[in-house]
């Protein structure tokens, strides 16, 4: 199955200029967000994680199933103030202002193997901060993985880990 008939390029979205790859297709789509699941699996587990984590919120859509499909946990990177209970938070910088992510600060046992998911990696701002958000978290960080990779972006080289990605644009 050729995963790419089931992403579309949406237009100025979310404004004028940006080419956005919507995933809904995909979703919407049984099998092929079973067999794109399953090929991530493949990617990630010789990383050998012990918990897999998604960034809000398309990030949920991939590291949850997963998890199911390894067997494994899975915990939560979320928009501030969303997460009950003590958490740790990161502030980063966007092209226009910033952002920040929060974890609950039990979420990771400290020295346990989590790999970062997310949807896409456009300039790896978010997954860079995923990742140091882990590590102080006390997670070792062996690899990220995203369904799709804006290679154009360079996101990659953001990141001091690898980055598994299914589909390339350039
Ligand atoms: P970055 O921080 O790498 O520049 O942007 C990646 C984040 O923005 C991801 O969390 C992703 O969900 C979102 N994002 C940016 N561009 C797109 C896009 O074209 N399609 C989708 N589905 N998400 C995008």
């Amino acid at each position: 199955m050729d995963l790419r008939d089931h992403i579309r390029g949406i237009p100025d979205f979310p404004k004028p200029g940006i080419l956005f790859y919507d995933i809904s297709t995909l979703l919407r789509h049984g099998p092929a967000w079973r067999a794109a699941m399953a090929r991530l699996a493949g990617l990630i587990g010789p990383y050998r994680p012990q918990l897999l984590a998604g960034i809000e919120s398309r990030g949920f859509l991939v590291a949850a199933p997963l998890a199911l499909e390894l067997g494994l946990g899975f915990i939560m990177l979320r928009k501030p103030r969303k997460l009950p209970g003590a958490t740790i938070g990161l502030d980063y910088a966007l092209e226009y202002g910033s952002d920040r992510i929060e974890i609950q600060a039990d979420a990771v046992v400290p020295g346990q193997r989590v790999v970062l998911l997310d949807d896409l990696l456009a300039t790896g701002g978010t997954m860079a901060a995923g990742v140091k958000l882990l590590r102080q978290a006390g997670a070792v960080v062996p690899a990220t993985a995203a369904m799709i990779e804006l290679t154009f972006l360079g996101g990659r080289s953001r990141l001091d880990v690898p980055c598994e990605t299914l589909l390339r644009y350039d």
